[in-house]
C-alpha cells in the first residue's frame, strides 16, 4: 500500500441519567413514542431550559478518566439548524468552550482482525455536551417523530487524527466504549442509539506530512461496521487517487447490506450553524474543589485493573483480559481472590464453570448463588485437600444449584478426599492383586500401565483418594 489512512472519529453516547439534559422528563429507552415531552424539550416559545447537574459531573469525570483539562469556565452555545428532529430549530450544544480538550486514550488488546497493536495514545481534541435530538423513523409514504429522545444528555468526543487503521478504530472504541462503562458515565448500547459514530478518514502518500482530503462517514451503528467502512473506504480512496481523480471533502453514509459508502453531500452544501452563546443558561464555572470531587468518584480502569490482575495475582494476560471485560465480574473475582491462597485459581474457576452454567442459565455472576464468598470455600477445600479436582466439580454444581457452601456439600455426600494412608494403601494392594495380568505387563517393561492403576485405584475409592498419594503408594508397592 502505497497510502497511509489518517482517521479521526466523533462519537456521541447518551450520558446515563434517570432525566432529560434540561427538563425533567424521564430519559428513558422503549417507552412509548412521544410520553416523555414537555414545552421545554419540545421547544414551546418561552420556555427555559434548567440544566442536568449529575450530566456535567458525568462529562467531567468522562474528561478526568480520558486526561483531558477541565475547563474552569465553559459555556453553551446554540447550533441554528432547520430539521423535524429539533422543534426549536436550534441544539444546545457547546462550540469554543467545551467542559474538556486535550486527552487521550491509550490503545490496547488487539485489533478486530487479532493483530497486535501498536503501543501508542490516541488524542482526545474535545469531550462537550449537548442535548441529544428527536429519533426519525421513515416508513413506506411517511415518516414518524419520536421527541422522546429529544433533550437527553449526550457527549460528544472527538479524538485527533491519530488512528491510522481500521484495527486501531475498532480498539480505540472498544477502549471508550470500556471507559464510559467502567466510570458508569455512559452504557454505551449501540442497539439502543447510546452510542454513535462518525469517522473522518483521509489518505496520504506514505512519508508525506500534510493530510489529503477528509472525508466523513456519517451514523455507523456497530464497531464492526466502523471497521468494515474503513477498509471499503481505504480502498476506494486509493483507487480515485490512483486514478489522479483529486478528492473534495463530502459527507457519506454507510450501507452496511451492501457493504458500500454512498454520497450525502459535499462541502459545498455544508450547513453553517451560526453557533452563538446560548442567551438562557448561565456559563459554568468549576472549583478546583469540584474538580477534585469528581476526581474522588474515578473508578480504575480496565487497563490498570488488567495490569493490576497479572502482577498481583499472576494472571494470564488472557484470563487477565476476560476478567476485566466487565465491571462486575472483575469486582467479583476481585473480592474471590482476596479470600484464597491461589487468586489463578479462582481465575479458572470463574472463567471455565461459573460463566459457562451463568451463560447457560442467563443471568449475570452477580445473580448466581455462588458469591465470591462460597467459591472460596471451594477453591480453599481445593488447597487443603480436603477434596481433588475432580470431586470439586461436581461440588461446584452442586453450590450452583444450592447456594450451599463447600464443606456442607462435601459433609452431605461424603465426598472428602481419602488422605488416609492405611485406606489408600489398602486401595492400592486391592488393584495390584485383581489385576495381575496388567501387573505382569508392568513388570516387562510397559511404564504406562501406572496410569490404569492409578485410574482403578480412584474408582474403588469412588474418585475420593488423593492423586498424588495414589502415585506414590503404588511405586512404593511396585517396589520402585
Ligand atoms: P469539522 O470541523 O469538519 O468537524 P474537525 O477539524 O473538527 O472537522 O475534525 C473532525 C474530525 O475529523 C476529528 O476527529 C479530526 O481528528 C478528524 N480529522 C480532521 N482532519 C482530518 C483528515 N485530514 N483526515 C482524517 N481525519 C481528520
Ligand atoms: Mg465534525
Ligand atoms: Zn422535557
Amino acid at each position: 500500500m502505497k497510502y497511509e489512512a489518517v482517521i479521526g472519529l466523533e462519537v456521541h453516547t447518551q450520558v446515563r441519567s434517570s432525566s432529560k439534559m434540561f427538563c425533567s422528563c424521564a430519559n428513558e429507552f422503549g417507552a412509548e413514542p412521544n410520553t416523555n415531552v414537555c414545552p421545554v424539550c419540545v421547544g414551546y416559545p418561552g420556555v427555559l431550559p434548567v440544566p442536568n447537574k449529575k450530566a456535567i459531573h458525568a462529562t467531567v469525570k468522562a474528561g478526568l478518566l480520558t486526561g483531558c483539562t477541565i475547563a474552569k469556565f465553559s459555556k453553551f452555545d446554540r447550533k441554528n439548524y432547520f430539521y423535524p428532529d429539533m422543534p426549536k430549530n436550534y441544539q444546545i450544544s457547546q462550540y469554543d468552550l467545551p467542559f474538556c480538550t486535550a486527552g487521550k486514550i491509550h490503545l490496547s488488546g488487539t485489533g478486530f482482525s487479532g493483530a497486535e497493536l501498536p503501543d501508542k495514545d490516541i488524542g482526545i481534541t474535545r469531550i462537550h455536551l449537548e442535548e441529544d435530538v428527536a429519533k426519525l423513523t421513515h416508513f413506506h409514504h411517511d415518516s414518524g417523530v419520536d421527541y422522546n429522545r429529544a433533550g437527553v444528555p449526550l457527549m460528544e468526543i472527538v479524538s485527533e487524527p491519530d488512528l491510522r487503521s481500521a484495527d486501531e478504530a475498532y480498539a480505540y472504541l472498544n477502549s471508550l466504549k470500556e471507559i464510559m462503562r467502567f466510570g458508569e458515565i455512559s452504557d454505551c448500547d449501540m442497539e439502543k442509539g447510546q452510542m454513535r459514530c462518525d469517522v473522518n478518514i483521509s489518505l496520504r502518500p506514505v512519508g508525506q506530512k500534510e493530510f489529503g482530503t477528509k472525508i466523513e462517514l456519517k451514523n455507523l451503528n456497530s464497531f464492526r461496521a466502523v471497521h468494515r467502512a474503513i477498509d471499503f473506504e481505504i480502498e476506494r480512496q486509493a483507487e480515485l487517487l490512483d486514478a489522479g481523480v483529486v478528492l473534495k471533502q463530502e459527507t457519506r453514509g454507510w450501507n452496511d447490506d451492501r457493504g458500500e459508502s454512498y454520497l450525502m453531500r459535499t462541502k459545498e452544501s455544508a450547513h453553517d450553524y451560526r453557533y452563538f452563546p446560548e442567551p438562557d443558561l448561565m456559563p459554568v464555572t468549576f472549583t478546583d474543589e469540584e474538580i477534585e470531587a469528581v476526581r474522588a468518584t474515578l473508578p480504575e480502569l480496565p487497563e490498570a485493573k488488567r495490569q493490576r490482575f497479572i502482577d498481583d495475582y499472576g494472571l494470564t494476560p488472557y484470563d487477565a483480559g476476560v476478567l476485566t471485560a466487565d465491571k462486575q465480574l472483575a469486582a467479583y473475582f476481585d473480592e474471590a481472590a482476596k479470600l484464597v491462597k491461589t487468586p489463578k485459581q479462582a481465575a479458572n474457576w470463574i472463567i471455565s464453570s461459573l460463566l459457562a452454567l451463568t451463560g447457560e442459565a442467563g443471568i449475570s455472576v452477580n445473580d448466581s448463588k455462588v458469591t465470591p464468598a462460597l467459591l472460596a470455600t471451594l477453591i480453599n477445600a481445593i488447597d487443603s485437600g480436603k477434596i481433588n479436582g475432580k470431586i470439586a466439580k461436581d461440588v461446584f454444581a452442586d453450590m450452583f444449584e444450592s447456594g450451599k457452601d463447600a464443606d456442607t456439600i462435601i459433609n452431605e455426600k461424603g465426598l472428602a478426599q481419602v488422605s488416609d494412608s492405611s485406606a489408600i494403601s489398602g486401595a492400592v494392594a486391592e488393584v495390584l492383586a485383581q489385576f495381575t495380568k496388567q501387573l505382569e505387563e508392568y513388570r516387562s517393561g510397559n511404564g504406562k500401565i501406572l496410569q490404569f492403576f492409578v485410574g482403578q485405584v480412584m474408582k474403588l475409592t469412588k474418585g475420593k483418594a488423593n492423586p498424588g498419594m495414589v502415585v506414590a503408594e503404588l511405586k512404593k508397592q511396585l517396589g520402585e
